[in-house]
C-alpha cells in the first residue's frame, strides 16, 4: 500500500506535496527517493546544476551524487519546513525519506532540505508556515544565523 498521496501544498511553489494516506509510526520508511546516479564532477562542470536545480541532488559520497530532478522521482515533491515531519535516509547508493515523528493520516510530508547557510540564501524563501520558520530555506543547524532566536533551540542538538 502506497502511503502517500499528492495533493496541493500551499508550501511549495508549483503547488504540490506528498500527504499521510494514514498514521504512520516514527521510523516508516515513506518512499524511495530515486533518479540517476551521477559524478561528482559531472555536477561540478555541467550547467544544469545551477543553484535552483540544488535541491535535487544528493552528494551519496566522494565520487557520486544522485540527481533526482525527474518527474517519475515522486519523492521530489516532498516540501521543505522548518518543522519537518520526515527525513532523507540513504545507504550505499539509495536514498529514501522517513517518518522522524508519529505522523496522523492528512499530514503533509515535509523533510529538511539542509541548506547550507551562505550569501545565497535569500534564494529559497520557506513559506513553511511553521511556528518556528525561519523565513528560508536554511537547514536547521545553521537557523541561528538568520535570527539569534533560532541559537537557543541549538541546544536540543548537544545530546
Ligand atoms: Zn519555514
Amino acid at each position: 500500500m502506497k502511503l502517500y498521496k499528492i495533493k496541493k501544498s500551499k508550501i511549495d511553489n508549483k503547488g504540490r506535496g506528498l500527504y499521510a494516506s494514514c498514521d504512520i509510526k516514527k521510523g516508516t520508511k515513506i518512499i524511495n527517493y530515486i533518479g540517476k546516479i551521477i559524478t561528482n564532477r559531472e555536477v561540478d562542470e555541467s550547467n544544469k546544476f545551477d543553484n535552483k536545480k540544488r535541491i535535487y541532488l544528493f552528494t551519496l559520497n566522494k565520487k557520486y551524487t544522485l540527481d533526482g530532478d525527474f518527474p517519475w522521482n515522486i519523492a521530489g515533491l516532498v516540501n521543505h519546513s522548518c518543522d519537518n515531519n520526515c527525513d532523507y535516509n540513504g545507504k550505499g547508493l539509495k536514498v529514501w525519506i522517513s517518518a522522524k515523528r508519529d505522523i496522523k493520516m492528512g499530514e503533509e510530508f515535509t523533510c529538511d532540505y539542509g541548506f547550507g547557510f551562505d550569501r545565497d540564501y535569500k534564494q529559497f524563501p520557506c513559506k513553511c508556515g511553521s511556528k518556528n520558520c525561519c523565513g528560508y530555506i536554511v537547514r536547521e543547524e545553521s537557523r541561528w544565523r538568520i535570527s539569534k532566536k533560532f541559537a537557543m533551540s541549538n541546544k536540543k542538538f548537544n545530546r
